[in-house]
């Protein structure tokens, strides 16, 4: 059988780092066993679900280099799910309930007041149809929950291991509220059900979910038809707060205009929480490489924001020239001298736009700095002729070197400043032959009196 997940947001928001996490762990779960991937909007909601976010996570995702096989919207699927929910009601397995907010509100106090769980008390399955008329009648409207079965509800979790729990601690859930309007649950099996997913993974929150909706599985397509269900750990700021929609910072998009490489928000994502260390990785494949969620641990998953600047740039100076060829290419850098620009340049880097800065090094106009006249002038009438090439600078510095005498730093520093403008950088024995002879020559040279 081929592996089916789904990632499933609701578009309310954009999505954050936390959220990529999940969407990861599913993606990276399907390339590794050449599954599907669907990316399934829950919009049910439909005051607060808003196409643009669901545009909007489309694009964060494929930042991320996350594309999906399959796009669905639960917004158009309302025909599968009122045909369930009439299927759950002729079995008797969906009821209506009539209580108000506030008559729950005070039945949970009275049980907690006596010390019993606040767990709802099925008055509404002992209601005789006349009281049903009588109270629809006074206007009230039903709201619907599933008869759970009262029994222990039991799964081999990808991430937890063994797990249990006794459905008769759990109120009946509520699957379709007052206004007609459908909770997630039930949507939820539905798709999965008529999308074949075979493994859920999604957040540790969800446990309860997933005892009720191995009821409602079985309820709508048999027993053992449940799909196999991972459960991870949730990330956390490192002063062990959840991320909230709403913490714009960490959003995706976000983290993509502060200049974040998506590698280190996927490597971040990923590998925080679990027995792997977190390091940058060059690839989404070598990423996927290190990913097992049977690694990933049942501790909080806790983060520190800062530590994503420099895995940003520790990411970079790793990367290969043709994983940035494109983007080089996006700022004018190409041609022959792309490459070994980008060898020359990538350990210097914090974010990819620094490249500018080095361009304009090798390729455009800087403020030279010329501390020591004499000898830079010196030094631009040792210049070798062109061809040049890794070794022009040190052939051209030894020379200097018995010229003058000088050595070091001394030797080194005024050099690096004339022709790069600044007292650090790359490696000049790299920088030197990609900025060519003409400009090395001005740089070291005062302008003519
Ligand atoms: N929309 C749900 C959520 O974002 C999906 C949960 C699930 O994966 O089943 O929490």
């Amino acid at each position: 059988m081929i592996p089916h997940v789904r990632f499933a947001p609701s578009p309310t928001g954009r999505i954050h780092i936390g959220n990529a996490r999940t969407a990861f762990f599913n993606w990276l779960f399907a390339r590794k066993k050449q599954g599907v991937f669907v990316l399934r909007f829950d919009d049910t909601d439909l005051e607060r679900s808003r196409e643009e976010y669901a545009q909007a996570i489309e694009v964060d995702l494929a930042w991320l280099g996350i594309m999906p096989d399959l796009v669905v919207r639960q917004s158009q699927r309302f025909a599968l799910y009122d045909a369930a929910a009439g299927r759950l009601k002729a079995e008797g397995l969906l009821y209506p309930c009539y209580e108000t907010a506030e008559e729950l509100d005070r039945r949970r106090k009275r049980q907690v007041g006596r010390g019993q769980p606040p767990i709802y008390d099925r008055a509404a399955l002992k209601l005789t149809p006349e009281e049903r008329a009588e109270l629809e009648g006074a206007g009230r409207r039903p709201h619907w929950r599933f008869k759970l079965a009262h029994r222990t509800m039991r799964w081999n979790d990808l991430v937890r291991g063994d797990c249990h729990i006794e459905a008769a601690s759990l109120s009946d859930p509520v699957l379709i509220r007052e206004d007609g309007s459908y909770l997630y649950t039930l949507p939820s099996v539905v798709d999965d059900v008529d999308l074949g997913i075979t493994h859920v993974i999604r957040g540790e929150d969800h446990v309860t979910n997933t005892a009720v909706q191995i009821q409602i599985f079985e309820a709508l397509a048999g027993v053992g038809s449940a799909p196999i269900f991972g459960h991870h750990n949730l990330l956390t700021s490192a002063s062990g707060e959840g991320l909230s929609k709403r913490s714009g910072a960490l959003s995706i998009g976000g983290l993509r205009d502060a200049g974040v490489e998506s590698l280190a928000d996927a490597a971040l994502a990923v590998l925080t929480g679990s027995s792997d260390s977190v390091h940058p990785v060059a690839s989404l494949d070598e990423l996927n490489a290190a990913f097992d969620l049977s690694h990933v641990s049942r501790n909080a998953a806790r983060f520190d924001e800062a530590e994503l600047a420099a895995l940003s740039a520790r990411t970079l100076h790793g990367l290969p020239f043709e994983a940035v060829r494109e983007r080089l290419a996006h700022f004018d850098i190409a041609g022959a001298r792309a490459e070994p620009f980008w060898l020359a340049v990538r350990g210097n880097l914090t974010q990819m736009q620094d490249v500018l800065d080095w361009w304009r090094v090798v390729e455009g106009e800087i403020e030279a700095v010329r501390e020591d006249a004499d000898f830079c002038r010196l030094a631009a009438e040792s210049l070798p002729q062109e061809p040049w090439d890794a070794t022009t600078w040190s052939a051209w510095t030894s020379v200097l070197k018995q010229q003058t005498g000088r050595k070091g730093k001394a030797l080194f520093h005024p050099l690096r400043l004339a022709l790069t403008g600044r007292d650090q950088g790359p490696e000049l024995a790299a920088l030197l032959p990609l900025m060519g002879r003409l400009r090395a020559v001005a740089r070291l040279s005062a302008p003519a009196a």
